[in-house]
């Protein structure tokens, strides 16, 4: 059976990365700040279109490394959402916060800014939201409200690396929004370097201390400011960012032709909804989530998954579920304070998009939703 799996990981030419590693050879200098390391950093920012950023091991201590940079009180309330992949509720619990889950929106599945306020608190120290799927949070409001209560904000900006927003008459790059944003550069993200991210900060003084944070809390041999982790980069991983840089456009473009092509087979289905298409934002079409009205579809989500994994079909059910009903959390948290975020838990599935999908493998799984049983 032709299997087709959830995602598929870019790569360059095995030629094109063994030509960018091969200095690494002579040089013998394979992590720690190193010339490719330098060079991805100089490159992500302006493609990013942000101030300054600061590379990291993976997305996850991107996110734990913000926290800290913050100097936030410990202990403190942060509000955030249960729609989002467990690390980012890790990030919050394990840096020693709180988090209070604010409810989603229904159209994008990101957090809902009329819902923030009632969350805020006296000890309220900071706003967690997350760009889910690749489509950007209502970054103005969420700006305003962070404003108004002296509340520090940080995107989880790991789904939208290339997005682009319109925003005040001026097109702006998804991590220059809030205080911090984290990016995700892991396998299944649109752009990847194996294993890696980045925290995006509004100067160089903060990303010069993001840098300090990932490294120990070291700033020079002899000075150790922080009691902080390893979470740096290597070169053979920036390598990986470099080459896959070079090419991330064409393999947004290629997305976007697969995006296209679902949302012409898929526009007239009863009781499937997709996430609607926004005119000021550029996408990175990092996912293509489908959303099961069971009584409307005459089936629900967890049947056609399975009918579609019979096929050789991998959909993933991300996010599901909820953050507060892992198994780690739901002893602690209420679910049912979040009852939108609930319901798209249980009806959400992302189906296989990558660059290289086919159209003919597009018109295959179209054509097993489009039948149903
Ligand atoms: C991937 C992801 C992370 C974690 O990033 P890693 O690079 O895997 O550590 C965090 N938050 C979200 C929303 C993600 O999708």
């Amino acid at each position: 059976m032709h299997k087709i799996l959830v995602t598929r990981s870019s790569m360059p030419d095995i030629t094109e990365y063994v030509d960018e590693i091969s200095s690494l050879f002579e040089s013998h200098w394979i992590t720690n700040a190193g010339e490719k390391h330098e060079e991805l950093t100089d490159r992500l920012r302006d493609y990013l279109g942000v101030r300054a950023l600061s590379l990291t091991v993976n997305g996850h201590m991107a996110l734990e490394i913000a926290l800290s940079l913050l100097d936030l009180k410990k202990g403190g309330e942060i509000i955030t959402t249960p729609f989002t992949f467990v690390s980012t509720t890790h990030a919050i619990v394990r840096s020693g916060f709180t988090p209070v889950f604010c409810d989603i929106r229904e159209e994008d599945c990101c957090m809902d800014p009329d819902k923030i306020e009632e969350k805020i608190t006296e000890n309220t120290v900071a706003i967690m939201p997350v760009h889910v799927y690749g489509n950007m949070c209502d970054v103005k409001r969420i700006g305003e409200i962070g404003k108004k209560h002296g509340l520090k904000v940080i995107y989880d900006a790991a789904h939208t690396f290339g997005v682009k927003l319109l925003y005040e008459g001026e097109w702006r790059g998804s991590g220059s929004f809030g205080d911090l944003s984290c990016f995700s550069f892991h396998a299944t993200k649109v752009f990847n370097t194996i294993e890696g991210g980045a925290v995006c900060c509004r100067n160089e003084e903060e990303a010069r201390m993001v840098t300090e944070l990932r490294d120990f809390g070291i700033a020079d041999e002899e000075t150790v400011k922080y009691i902080s982790p390893n979470a740096k980069m290597n070169e053979f991983s920036a390598a990986m960012g470099l080459c896959n840089l070079r090419h991330v456009d064409a393999e947004i473009e290629k997305r976007k032709k697969v995006n296209d092509l679902y949302r012409e087979r898929l526009s007239d289905i009863k009781g499937v909804r997709l996430i609607s298409e926004r005119q000021d934002q550029k996408s990175n079409y990092a996912y293509f989530p489908v959303f099961i009205d069971k009584d409307e579809y005459g089936e629900d989500r967890d049947r056609l998954f399975s009918r579609l994994g019979e096929k050789g079909i991998g959909a993933r059910k991300y996010f599901y579920p909820m953050v507060t009903k892992l198994d780690c959390y739901r002893d602690s948290y209420d679910s049912s304070e979040t009852p939108v975020a609930g319901r798209m838990a249980d009806s959400v599935m992302t189906i296989p998009m990558y660059a290289d999908l086919s159209p003919e493998d597009v018109d295959k799984i179209t054509e097993i939703i489009r039948n149903r049983e």
